[in-house]
């Protein structure tokens, strides 16, 4: 029986592809992107995280755990409860992370038994991914959303952890396999907002006609977490980019003849 980490679903979700869709967030990702809001996602097994209740003058601590050991069938049981949300809105089940291919067994059995029960899906991935890996999902997922970060290797090392070039070649694996993929770029100011990388990231784009964009501004919800897993947060100071400011980069990417959308 397969079993894989779960570390949230979230239902009614409306950010996350077409309609209202349940988001199943698995655990473990190989990155380690400095803006990342979801901290608790990056380790691969089940952790605690400190929980705390304001309640007056006092705090009350505790710890919580995140992250779930489920079969597939406990989450189909999950996914299914929806389902006429999905028919009559044009949703389904997104499939998050952390990223999403680190438990890619599960994934897999999780996305054939969405196919088989006539369930649309989205993958929500970074791309960094074995490509045999990638190509037996292909046929099983119906939209890709696909994060683009830095083009530049050295400064996607910096930043993420990791080297970019499997990323970009599996963008490409899945666009000229004839699959739906959306682009999803994370705005972080004085990050993957400079000029050669915005430029950069539009010519990427350009090359692969009718993949639209989704414009990720950066936000500081995942701040406390770190400050409750004990860890640092490399982003202080950071400010939300203005929607004006989002704007001008829509229409710096609608110039390179790219369809962009703000927010997920
Ligand atoms: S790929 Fe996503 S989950 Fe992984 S570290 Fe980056 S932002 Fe976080």
């Amino acid at each position: 029986m397969i079993k894989g980490i779960v570390f949230d679903i979230k239902k009614y979700a409306v950010h996350d592809g077409p309609g209202i869709r349940t988001t199943v967030f698995l655990k473990g990702c190989p990155l380690s992107c400095i803006w990342c809001h979801n901290p608790e996602s990056k380790g691969f097994a089940i952790e605690k995280i400190k929980k705390e209740l304001r309640l007056g003058g006092k705090v009350l601590e505790s710890m919580e755990t995140v992250g779930r050991e489920m079969t597939v069938r406990e989450v189909m049981e999950e996914i299914e409860k929806d389902i006429l949300f999905y028919e009559e809105s044009g949703g389904g089940v997104t499939f998050s992370g952390g990223e999403v291919f680190v438990q890619h067994e599960f994934l897999l059995a999780l996305l054939k038994s969405c196919k088989e029960k006539g369930i649309k899906t989205c993958v929500d991935t970074s791309g960094y991914v074995n490509r045999s890996i990638l190509e037996k999902s292909i046929p099983l997922t119906d939209i890709f959303l696909y994060d683009i970060k830095l083009m530049d290797e050295e400064l996607h090392k910096k930043y993420c952890g990791v080297p970019n070039r499997q990323i970009l070649e599996n963008f490409r694996v899945i666009y000229e396999s004839g699959a739906e993929v959306r682009l999803r770029f994370p705005v972080i100011p004085s990050v993957t907002d400079t000029e050669d990388n915005l430029k950069k990231v539009a010519e990427f784009a350009a090359q692969f006609p009718g993949v639209p964009a989704d414009l990720l501004p950066y936000h500081k919800i995942g701040k406390d977490k770190y400050r409750r897993l004990g860890q640092e947060y490399l982003m202080d100071g950071v400010e939300k980019p203005s929607d004006e400011y989002m704007q001008r980069i829509a229409d710096f990417f609608n110039g390179y003849g790219i369809k962009t959308k703000t927010g997920g």
